[in-house]
Parts: C-alpha cells; structure tokens; sequence
C-alpha cells in the first residue's frame, strides 16, 4: 500500500498528487460549488482554486448578505512571492464581497520556527505584506491588521485552546517529537487563535469565516474546526437528515436543556442579558435571542426529537432554532459559540525553471518586492512545455500542461481571453516559445511595475490600517 501523504505546513508547499490528497483528508472538491458564484474571482473560475471545506456556507452568506469574515495570515520570514499575492487576492476578493477582513502577521511563528529577529519580523511583515496586501486592494473599512505579539487577545486565546489540545495529538497532526521546541508547539494554538479571535465578542461575534490558504495548511483549518466545538459545553452538528446536539460533558437530556433555558428565561425577564453574551450572537442570532427566547422555549417542546444515549436528534428544518437555544446554553454556560471556519484551497505554482519552487533558488519564483525588470529577466529563463525541434512545434503544437510560464500566465494574468489565445496558438503550433515568452515576459512586468507602483503609494496609507512603519 502506499504511504498516506503528508501535510506539512512549515515544509515546501509542494503537492505531487491533489486528487490523492483530497481523498486522504476528505477536502471537497470546489468545482461543484462554482455555479453558484455570483462573479468567481480569477482563481475559482481557472481551477486553481480546487477543494474547500464547508466553503457552501460561505457562498449562502455572500448570496443572502449575511454576515461572514475572512482571515488568513503571513509568516514574515523573508520575501514575498507570488504564492503570497494568491492568498492575498483572495482576502481582497471576499473583502469585495461584502465579508470583513483579518490579517494576522504572524511574526511569533517567524520567530519560534525559523528563528527570524523581532526586528526582521516587523520590518518584513511591513514591507513585505502589508504594503502588497494594501496595493492589491485591501480596504481599511471592515479590515483588521495585526501582528501576533502585539495582540494579547490572541495570545490569550490561544492559551486557552492550548488546554484543549495535547501532545499526542500535536504529534498525530504535525509530527512533532522529542526535539520540537515548546514555542514551536505553541503554534498551531496561536493560530487556531487567530482564525477563531474574529469571532470573540466585540469582534463582531460568531460568524462564517473563510481560510484561504495553500493546501499545505489544511492540518491548522481540520485542528482549528476540532478546536472550535472543544470550547463549548454543547456542540450542533449538521447531517443531511438531521441536526445532532451533542455535549462535550457527556450525556444531556432534552429535559435538561429545557429546565435550563426555562431559568435563563426567567431571569432575562426580569434583567437584561449580560453584554457579553448579547455581544456573543451575530445579528441575526441577536434578534432572535432577545426577541423570542420564550418563543423558542415552546418551539422546542414542540420540536419533534430523537434522544439517544449521548446526543439529541431534530429534523433539519429546525437547525435556526436548535442553534439559537444551544448558543444561549453555551454562553452562560462560559463558552464561546464559534462556528468552526471554513477553507478554501489553491494548488501551488511550480519553479519557473522547472521542479519545485525554492525560497533558496533566486530563479525559482519571483518576489512581489523585486525590480520588474528581474520579474521579466526571470520569465525569459524559464521552462516551457515546448518540444524539441521547431519542426516538432508547428507540427505538434507545444504542451502548455507542462509549462511553467503558461501557468504563471494562468494564475496571474487578469485578461481570459489573451490567456486563451496564449493557449490556442502554443497548442495549435502557430507560436513558438521565444516568442511566446517575450510576450509573457512583457506581461509580467507590466503588472510588477503596476504593482510596484501601488505599493509606494500603499507606504503613505499604513496608518489608515493602523500600523506603523518600521524605523528604516
Ligand atoms: S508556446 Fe508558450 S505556452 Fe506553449 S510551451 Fe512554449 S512558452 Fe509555453
């Protein structure tokens, strides 16, 4: 039998078999759901984007204008590439969306796992991330930035996810071992925080949030979901069929849960709900929180339900209800209410000379900071799908499935139909190489130029997001 394959999210980013991988780790395929975009960003609609998990929520929220979130993070450790500017464009997308925005430097990571100076941190997570994140479009409405070390909800939350996780398990997921550092071991925690802190009240309150990130970092997305329901005493769990309720403390009954709530009921008649639990309830949940607690206490009597030995069984169309009482249960009852995040996957580019992309090899990739004129030096070596002879070319027609300006064409260029006719005329033998990657050359430094532009600008905008230039 094979060996399953592996994730590693501090490794290369590197995936020799997608397929594969979503089978292992049971991600769901994203072209079914592209239908249902209203205006799929480039990504989606190109393939890169390939596989999610509960991604279907989210596009239900953008469709019905509910609220949701987006959040992913940078490790400062160096330059950005263009990896990067993917996951950076998606954070823009769904900005655009309607969704708020959450940017998590994380420079504790930077400095536990690779050992990255504070001052390295600060000054990379400036110029290397923000300000490209700020050129691509990032908004200061609805956008929150922030580096991990200077934001103590985070670090506290994290201490408190950290005692629901433990070796073993850190171990199982990550491969940690004897020789793994404590900061290290820390990480996953601190980042299961950041996804999870958007929710927290006075952030906005439990909310769809989306993840997009590579697909190498799926093992922090499977732990921050587990992590999620760990935190309160009652969980919901939605099956086709079915809506479960199911508590982490062992077995509840439903006379359990109404007895309770009847109580929470008699108090809010007579005072008004603490703040935080009110804060703890998005809008919607909000309103039906304060306006018909009672109501719902008779709804879920009259609620038909099949109780077993450690959940309780109701019929999907009850869910709105069902996850009313229960996040009223949980927050007086000290937990959080967070929904478990979704998350959005994008392939990896490969080298542009071919192999693996390599932070150690300069030709491997461009980054988002470097002159334009190197970007295009860079396309003009790179490896292409051609064959052998010119004759064989026209004759044959060049394989852009194995070219690596083809695909950085592909994930980069914003125009469908010069992409096509890139396609048609290497496969149709009616352009040869060279020419096509002078073309392709051009392109590139056209939106480096662009880019380099907007950044410049993005330097005199930093405090609009509120952070501060690092001292040059
Ligand atoms: S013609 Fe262009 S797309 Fe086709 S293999 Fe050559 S460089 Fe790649």
């Amino acid at each position: 039998m094979p060996d399953s394959p592996r994730l590693d999210p501090w490794g290369r980013g590197q995936v020799e078999d997608y397929p594969r991988l979503v089978e292992a780790f049971g991600i769901e395929s994203f072209p079914p759901l592209l239908p249902g975009v209203a205006k799929p960003m480039r990504y989606m609609a190109r393939g890169v984007i390939f596989g999610h998990r509960d991604y279907a929520r989210v596009i239900e929220a953008m469709r019905a204008r509910g609220p949701f979130g987006v959040i992913s993070g940078f490790m400062p450790s160096g330059r950005a590439h263009l990896g990067a500017k993917m996951v950076m464009e998606e954070i823009v997308w769904h900005q655009r969306m309607g969704g708020d925005a959450t940017v998590a430097i994380a420079d504790m990571e930077a400095h536990a796992v690779r050992g990255v100076s504070w001052e390295k941190c600060r000054e990379w997570g400036v110029s290397e991330y923000i300000l490209s994140l700020i050129a691509l479009g990032l908004k200061p409405k609805n956008a929150r930035v922030y580096f991990q070390s200077e934001n103590r909800q985070v670090q506290d939350l994290a201490f408190e996810l950290a005692k629901e996780a433990n070796y073993s398990e850190m171990k199982a997921i990550y491969g940690f071992t004897g020789e793994t550092t404590l900061a290290h071991m820390l990480c996953p925690a601190v980042q299961a925080a950041d996804i999870l802190a958007p929710q927290l009240p006075g952030n906005g309150g439990p909310r769809l949030l989306v993840v997009p990130v590579g697909v190498d970092q799926d093992p922090h997305i499977r732990l921050t979901r587990d992590m999620a329901a760990r935190m309160d005493p009652l969980i919901v769990e939605h099956h086709q069929k079915k809506v479960v309720v199911r508590s982490r403390k062992g077995r509840i009954s439903l006379k359990e849960i109404i007895d309770f709530l009847e109580a929470v009921a008699e108090k809010i008649e007579k005072e008004p709900p603490p703040v935080e639990i009110q804060q703890s309830f998005s809008d919607q949940r909000i309103e039906t929180f304060r306006g018909s607690i009672l109501e719902q206490l008779d709804a879920i009597k009259k609620i038909r339900f099949t109780a077993h030995e450690q959940h309780i069984e109701f019929q999907p169309r009850t869910a709105g209800v069902i996850e009313a009482i229960v996040g009223v249960y949980n927050r007086y009852e000290g937990g959080y209410n967070f929904l478990p995040p979704a998350g959005l996957y994008h392939r990896f580019m490969s080298g542009l000379t071919g192999g693996k992309m390599s932070s150690s090899v300069p030709e491997s990739h461009i980054a988002l900071s470097e002159p334009p004129k190197d970007a295009e030096a860079k396309v003009l070596k790179a490896r292409t799908g051609g064959r052998a002879t010119e004759e064989e070319q026209r004759r044959l027609g060049g394989e852009p499935g194995k070219c690596a300006v083809y695909e950085l064409m592909q994930f980069h260029l914003d125009d469908d139909k010069a992409l096509g006719e890139m396609h048609d005329l290497c496969v149709g033998g009616r352009r040869l190489c060279g020419a096509c990657k002078k073309w392709a050359a051009g392109e590139m430094r056209g939106i480096m130029e662009e880019h380099r532009e907007k950044r410049e600008e993005a330097r005199g905008r930093l405090d609009e997001f509120g952070v501060k230039a690092p001292r040059s």
